[in-house]
């Protein structure tokens, strides 16, 4: 605390990321990055770009990465707004389409990030339940007075993927605030709300590069939405930082993009580790949440979730664990690494529970 701090600074609550150990030989599985590398093709466009021109400002408008995002989806470069990493999306979101007077409705289980934007934007926040087993109950979300509504799809981090049908319900019963998917793990299996966006000018899906795509450290995400969203996005945007992406996020983003085979083979990887690691854990003893995600949810019935973690930390493995709110602290959320990396989880927790 300090006396020059803001009152806002005073009431802050900050998000706590995963930490980035520097030890070598570690296994790490806990905040949920692709085990495999970016496609060539980006790192052949990143080294293309390490000239004179960084002399220059980038584009502010990202407009060749927006057309590569607009190809991938078969959307128009109108419908897209790009940012530092999905995060940063997510808070020009908060700021600029969800805060009004009444309060915005997320699940009790999901992004720890979003109450930490309520607190920063000053915006008043509901949580809702999930259901006994860990899903979305839209019917809660029917008939609330609600200035928005915002959740994980794939929820984090349970994994729960929730139906398109039920999610265009949700998003139809609300046709006066806009409902935020945010879609960070849709691509290994969620159903994706995408084609809903030219039906409901009040949908926005949120996407990032940093799971499926392997480029958590080139800090890209993006928002598809009716144009009018994204001019609402682009007007926080450019009353904060008009230069959010550096010249080397577009261009490796925009060969990412353009790569749709390698991220096809990525992901199918990982969907298959996904089930192999869920079905070793069940031999373990564990109840597996069904995933939609890069991640699986899992507790134990004999071992507490917290020592577990600490089990496997003696063991160099690392995997997450949350103490709130108190119903998932029997859990550990654990990425899917590769299978030889899966191995190592499994012999390890063979070991710790006997
Ligand atoms: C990882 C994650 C993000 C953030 O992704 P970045 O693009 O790396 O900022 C957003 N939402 C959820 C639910 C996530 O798990």
């Amino acid at each position: 605390m300090s006396r020059f701090w803001s009152d806002v600074t005073q009431g802050l609550t900050p998000y706590i990321p995963g930490e980035q150990p520097k030890l070598a030989n570690l296994v790490k599985l806990n905040t949920n990055e692709n085990p495999y590398p970016p496609s060539p093709r980006v790192i052949d466009a990143l080294r293309a770009t390490a000239d004179d021109r960084l002399r220059l400002y980038p584009d502010p408008t990202s407009q060749q990465l927006r057309e590569a995002i607009g190809t991938f989806h078969g959307l128009s470069i109108d419908q897209i707004f790009v940012g530092n990493g999905s995060d940063e999306v997510l808070a020009h979101a908060f700021l600029g389409l969800l805060k009004h007077d009444l309060p915005i409705l997320f699940p009790d289980i999901s992004y720890s990030f979003y109450p930490v934007y309520c607190g920063l934007y000053q915006i008043a926040w509901r949580e809702m339940p999930l259901a006994a087993d860990f899903s979305i109950h839209v019917d809660d979300y029917l008939d609330v007075p609600n200035g928005g509504i915002i959740f994980p799809n794939p929820n984090a981090p349970t994994g729960i993927a929730l139906p398109v049908t039920e999610v265009e319900r949700l998003v139809a019963g609300n046709p006066n605030v806009v409902v935020v998917v945010d879609e960070a793990y849709v691509d290994f299996c969620g159903e994706t709300a995408l084609p809903l966006i030219d039906r409901y000018p009040n949908l926005l899906v949120v996407r990032t590069l940093s799971k499926a795509h392997s480029l958590a450290g080139l800090r890209v995400g993006y928002a598809l939405g009716h144009p009018d969203l994204i001019e609402g996005l682009n007007r926080v945007k450019d009353s904060f930082n008009s230069y959010p992406l550096d010249r080397f996020a577009q261009v490796g983003a925009t060969a990412c993009m353009q790569d749709r085979p390698y991220f096809e083979q990525c992901r199918d990887r990982v969907i298959a580790s996904r089930e192999r690691l869920s079905a070793g854990l069940r031999g373990l003893g564990f109840e597996v949440l069904p995933s939609g995600a890069n991640f699986v949810f899992a507790r134990h019935s004999a071992h507490a979730g917290a020592d577990l973690a600490a089990a496997l930390r003696s063991r160099s493995i690392i995997v997450r664990h949350f103490k709130q709110p108190a119903r998932i602290d029997p859990f550990l959320r654990i990425t899917v690494g590769t299978d030889a990396e899966c191995d190592a989880l499994l012999a390890a927790l063979t070991g710790i529970c006997g």
